[in-house]
């Protein structure tokens, strides 16, 4: 039986907008000693801007815009939504044609197939993946390339900003006992390295696939052999938020199946919450022990 003790703790939590979804993850989370951050939503506001756009000989910058815009138009990806209203912002309209057949590739990008031409538009993993050769140098960034009909077309530069108050945040993670942290993204390693040190986070896997996820968080948790937690908004995360010790997921941004998932979630959708939850459970064991 649950000592009666855990439900005032819980509750305790919950006023601070950190949801504990049993008195074993608030006792798992009073012994946090790794926790491994999703980049995107989690650690950054998950609101990309396009910063620039590069054209290959050939194509217009309005034309790699609206063939970017095309393919993305389904897609409810950050990246997507960012491409959008960056078009709209431009009076450019996609077209919509009768045949069309878009397939999202999970964490690579989308392709697009028409009639008459090809698109396709996302990461250098996509790009390798369909034999498509691309400029690398130069870049800043998370970088979305187009090309079509397996040419490169062009490539937009876009930008995540940090959400205000991440740096503090991971130092109250520290003080509260998270001794072990590590940033997992795939985003490409310039930006992932460039952010994670900014934050204070010392360890950085990048450009995985999200079925990647899974296997880095049990590489973590073999070396941390503590209590490991992963933090996630739950795009592509489900699956790493219920193989974590402690899924953590946020709960403004973050999906239903994140929020199902995960074992504790961030009503507030700030990290500042966590710091709290820890010390709510330290709390409720020392009352109960
Ligand atoms: P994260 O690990 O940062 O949460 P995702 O797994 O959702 O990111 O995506 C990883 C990478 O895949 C992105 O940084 C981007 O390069 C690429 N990508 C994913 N979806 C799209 C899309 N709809 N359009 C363009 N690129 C995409
Ligand atoms: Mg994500």
């Amino acid at each position: 039986s649950i000592p009666l003790g855990y439900f005032a703790g819980l509750g305790a939590a919950s006023r601070r907008g950190v949801l504990v979804k049993g008195a074993e993850y608030l006792d798992r989370l009073a012994s946090l000693s790794g926790l491994a951050f999703d980049k995107t939503g989690t650690l950054t506001k998950g609101v990309f801007e396009v910063r620039r756009v590069r054209v290959s000989e050939g194509f217009s910058e309005d034309g790699v815009i609206r063939m970017a815009a095309e393919a993305e138009a389904m897609s409810s990806h950050p990246i997507a939504r960012a491409i959008l209203s960056y078009a709209e912002g431009g009076g450019i309209s996609p077209g919509s044609r009768e045949e069309q057949e878009r397939t999202e590739h999970r964490g690579m990008g989308i392709t697009l197939k028409e009639q008459d031409r090809s698109i396709a538009v996302g990461n250098g993993r996509l790009m390798e993946d369909l034999g498509i050769q691309v400029p690398q140098d130069g870049l800043g960034g998370t970088v979305v390339y187009v090309a079509l009909d397996g040419r490169y077309a062009g490539v937009l530069e876009i930008d995540d900003e940090v959400k205000p108050g991440t740096w503090d945040h991971i130092q109250d993670l520290k003080r509260a006992g998270v001794s072990r942290m590590t940033m997992v993204t795939g985003d490409r390693e310039e930006p992932a390295v460039r952010m994670a040190r900014d934050l204070g986070i010392t360890g950085v896997r990048h450009s995985l696939l999200p079925e990647d996820k899974v296997s880095v968080l049990e590489g973590f948790m073999q070396e941390d052999r503590g209590t490991s937690g992963f933090i996630g908004d739950g795009i592509n995360d489900a699956p790493v938020l219920a193989r974590a010790d402690v899924g953590i997921a946020m709960g403004g941004l973050g999906s239903d199946a994140a929020i199902e998932a995960a074992d504790v979630v961030l009503m507030s959708d700030s990290l500042g919450a966590l710091g709290d939850g820890i010390r709510i459970g330290r709390q409720t064991r020392r009352i109960i022990l």
